[in-house]
């Protein structure tokens, strides 16, 4: 057997193999990216159906030293699975909440909210709730001003327990948004009793929304159910002018994509926001 282990190796194929190696490198430099702050946040605007912007979403990237800029699409993941995501996320929501009291202080961006993508395992975790409302007394970021991106696999809980939590932070003034909308299974009677102020429409269908007949579906469902849910809905990945017109037409009320702008660092999304107000 351990003959058979060692030929088995030989089928390793060598991009595989530096694939994984990178992954295990990743994996073991989040906690010190971490503490030598080498995390950043780009803002993304969200764009309502009259065209003005009042919210940003907030995502982030690792500087890293050596490999440049790394999309959290592959550091989320290994943060998730090694615990890294609830000091990192903590730290996301903490540098959000400083930016949204920064913003509340300035007449001109008083308006803006930030969106905040909030992973399962720290929104699971026992202490979120008491530290989000440390970091919102600490920064004096509006709590009204603040939502929370969940996906589905958050909330795939005892439903008590997660409508307990979500109300504690309703209370204040926070709302939800559930991220990555149609791409999990939670049923819509769980659905309907959980405090969401929207539904975000997948990029995974929108991309395709002109071409694919199923997608268009799901996405015009999407919609209808969050109208009938009283909820707002927002489409994500909305690349061309096309996409947006057919979203329109169905009734969505806000959007987000590559067509408006790509997610930004801080001063080119003020720059971008204030260009706006102008127009
Ligand atoms: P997400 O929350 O679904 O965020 C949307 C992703 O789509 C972002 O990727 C955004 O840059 C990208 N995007 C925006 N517009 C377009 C478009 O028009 N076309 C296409 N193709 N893509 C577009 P990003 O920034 O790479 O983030 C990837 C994922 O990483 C996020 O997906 C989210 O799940 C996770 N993530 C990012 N920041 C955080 C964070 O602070 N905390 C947690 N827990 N997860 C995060
Ligand atoms: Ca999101
Ligand atoms: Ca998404
Ligand atoms: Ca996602």
């Amino acid at each position: 057997a351990k003959l058979a282990g060692r030929d088995a190796i030989r089928f390793f194929d060598p991009q595989m193999q530096a694939e994984v190696s990178r992954r295990a490198e990743l994996d073991a430099g989040l906690w010190q990216a971490l503490e030598r702050q080498q995390f950043v946040l780009h803002y993304q605007p969200q764009i309502l159906a009259d065209g003005r912007v009042v919210a940003v979403e907030a995502l982030v990237r690792w500087c890293h030293p050596e490999r440049g800029m790394i999309s959290p699409a592959e550091f989320i993941p290994l943060a998730e699975e090694n615990g890294v995501i609830v000091p990192l996320g903590r730290w996301v929501l903490e540098s959000a909440c400083v930016q949204l009291a920064h913003w509340a202080s300035d007449s001109a961006r008083a308006e803006l909210a930030i969106a905040v993508n909030v992973s399962a395992r720290q929104f699971r975790h026992e202490h979120f709730v008491d530290e989000l409302i440390e970091i919102l007394g600490r920064t004096g970021a509006p709590p009204s001003r603040l939502e929370i991106e969940l996906t589905e696999s958050a909330l795939l809980d005892d439903v008590e327990s997660v409508v307990a939590k979500m109300d504690a932070m309703k209370a204040m003034g926070v709302r939800f948004s559930l991220d990555d909308f149609g791409t999990g299974y939670s049923s819509l009677a769980y659905l309907k009793r959980l405090p969401l102020d929207r539904l975000k429409i997948d990029k995974g269908f929108v991309c395709d929304i002109l071409v694919d007949p199923n997608d268009a579906v799901i996405a015009r469902m999407i919609i209808v159910l969050a109208e009938n849910l009283g909820l707002q809905v927002l489409a994500e990945g909305v690349e061309t002018e096309a996409q947006r017109e057919f979203l329109v037409q169905q009734g969505c009320n806000a959007y987000q994509g590559y067509l408006f702008s790509r997610p930004l660092p801080v001063a080119e999304l003020e720059a971008y926001f204030d260009r706006q107000q102008q127009v």
